[in-house]
């Protein structure tokens, strides 16, 4: 995931390689594949709640995907049941 700080500075640095505007159209695709969310496992809009073991962080392209969809409505697993993965990704931290 990248913090908005990076990303302003990227746009600001690369404003024609790297758009972030303020619609899906507009913004760069791998801005917002790094763009953390969180999203509601059972969708709030089913009655999905927001207690921490209904959320998961995901990227933007996931979240807005899932919509308001349940797992088994769409055929996705449930990320809650895999192991935590450790990164050693920086968020382009050092740029
Ligand atoms: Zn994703």
């Amino acid at each position: 995931m990248i913090r908005a700080e990076v990303r302003k500075k990227a746009v600001a640095l690369y404003p024609e390689a790297v758009s972030w505007g303020r619609t899906n159209a507009s913004q760069h695709a791998g801005f917002q594949v790094l763009w953390a969310q969180y999203d509601h496992v059972a969708p709030h809009s089913a009655g999905g709640t927001n207690e921490l073991d209904n959320l998961v962080v995901t990227c933007a392209a996931c979240n807005f995907g899932k919509m308001s969809y349940r797992l088994e409505e769409i055929g996705l697993l449930d990320p809650r049941e895999f192991p935590i993965v450790v990164s050693h990704w920086d968020g382009l931290e050092r740029f």
